[in-house]
Order: structure tokens, then sequence, then C-alpha cells
């Protein structure tokens, strides 16, 4: 069985004063008895708060992005040691904006996710299509070439620590969602590219939805049979929003 994750990507939001606030409200709300793993990954400076926050607390939390080398001379840069040190479970790599606003590459995205599991860290994977790639029936095709670019260089046995989110990049703040149907078709042919390498693995490896999830569309999104969590963006700003999309993924 696999455990379903939600995980809410703050992106660049959020003063101390809001994010405490947010955190609190998150503790306040979320079961220990619950199903679903919750993550928060708030930007990095607020990630002791969220440290703090959530200490003792069923919930996690994770950063948005790394670099690719441990330490040294790279101004503005934060490592996978440094994230884990401060408590980190997860990371995102891979996120389209990373990937649209900062050329990041298959190639980059792959030594991040690398160097995520190198610090001890969780590499969230992100991959998705365009909708001009959708609409030219390419969305299998990037996809698949997002994942093998991961696949390739660190091979299957690495999906064992890992977690994928599908997120169609038309579906990323836009406020349109991906039908369940549709989310569901994408999902399933990640996990058989997962299968073609090692059918377990594949079975094992969560594979979360991200794309304007929120309160009112989770139920049925999280009820397909390939969709286990939600990456959340605008809707984990708010406690009561994201802690809806938490039950639903109970
Ligand atoms: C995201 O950025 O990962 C995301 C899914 O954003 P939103 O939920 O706002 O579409």
């Amino acid at each position: 069985m696999r455990r379903p994750l939600v995980a809410g990507n703050w992106k660049m939001n959020g003063s101390r004063t809001e994010s405490a606030a947010l955190l609190d409200g998150i503790r306040k709300g979320i079961s220990a008895a619950s199903r679903a793993e919750v993550a928060v990954c708030p930007p990095y400076i607020l990630i002791p708060l969220a440290a703090e926050k959530l200490a003792g607390s069923p919930a996690v939390w994770g950063g948005q992005n790394l670099s690719v080398h441990k330490s040294g001379a790279y101004t503005g840069e934060i490592s996978g040691p440094m994230l884990r040190d401060y408590g980190c479970t997860y990371v995102i790599v891979g996120h389209s904006e990373r990937r649209t606003l900062y050329g990041e590459t298959d190639a980059m995205v792959a030594e991040k996710y690398g160097a995520a599991q190198a610090a001890g860290l969780i590499p969230i994977l992100c991959v998705g299509e365009t909708l001009q790639e959708r609409e030219a029936n390419q969305t299998e095709a990037v996809v698949a070439r997002q994942l093998e670019a991961v696949l390739d260089q660190h091979g299957i046995g690495s999906f064992k620590n890992a977690v994928i989110a599908y997120e169609p990049v038309w579906a990323i703040g836009t406020g349109k969602t991906a039908t369940p149907q549709q989310a569901q078709e994408v999902h399933r042919f990640i996990r058989s590219r997962l299968t073609a390498r090692d059918k377990t693995v594949a079975e094992n490896t969560r594979i979360l939805y991200g794309g304007s999830m929120k309160g009112s569309n989770a139920k049925e999104l999280l009820a397909q049979p390939d969709i286990d969590g939600g990456l959340i963006g605008g809707a984990s700003l708010q406690a009561e929003e994201f802690l809806t999309i938490c039950r639903a993924a109970d």
C-alpha cells in the first residue's frame, strides 16, 4: 500500500508572521492518526521556522530546490546537507518553474535528484508537459524523456527513495485542473515506465498530481488508482484549504 503524500509548495510566498500562523494552523489541523503524510516546502529562509513550528508533529518539511554541490563558493545557493541539517525530509527537484524560468535541463534535474539522495533527502521529482506539447500529442514523450533522464543516471533502485509529481505545466497556477481521467492516464503511463524496469519499485513509488489541486477537486483526483497524493501550490497557502486536501487524501 502506498501511503498518500500531500506536499505544499509555498513558492516565494509568506512573511514570517503569515507563515507562523499558517504553520500553527496546519499543526493544529493535522491528526496523528491520519493515513496521509503531510509536508510543507517553504522558501529556504522560512525552513527554520517550519522546523520550529512542526517539530514533534506528524508533519514534515522540505526545500523547493537545492544546489548540486555540497558546499563551497556558490553564492546564493543552498545545499542538500544544509537542508538536512534543518531537518528537511523532502526536496522538490525539476519544478516546471525551475525548468522554464531558470533553465534547468533534464541533466541538471537528474544531478539535483542525485545530490538530494546523497544528502539523505527524498527528492520529489516533477515532470509534466506544456499546453503546446499536450496539443501536439507529445505528453507521453515529454514525461518519458524527463523521467528517463533520471532513471538512466540513477537507476530504478533510486526510486525506492523518491517521489514523482506529475504536474502538467498548463495546470500550474492557472486554476485549470487536469480532469481525473487525464491525470490518471499520465500517472498510469509513468508507472508503466517504472514497471518496465522493476515491478516492485513501480508498485511502491508514490506519484503525486500537481496543478491547481484544491479542496473542491482533490477527492476526485485522489480517488484515481495511480494518484498517490498531491503537490499543492496556491491552495497550500491557506491552512483550511490545505487541510481539506490532506483529509481528502486520507
Ligand atoms: C505547483 O507549483 O507545484 C502547483 C501545483 O501549483 P498550483 O497548485 O498553484 O497550481
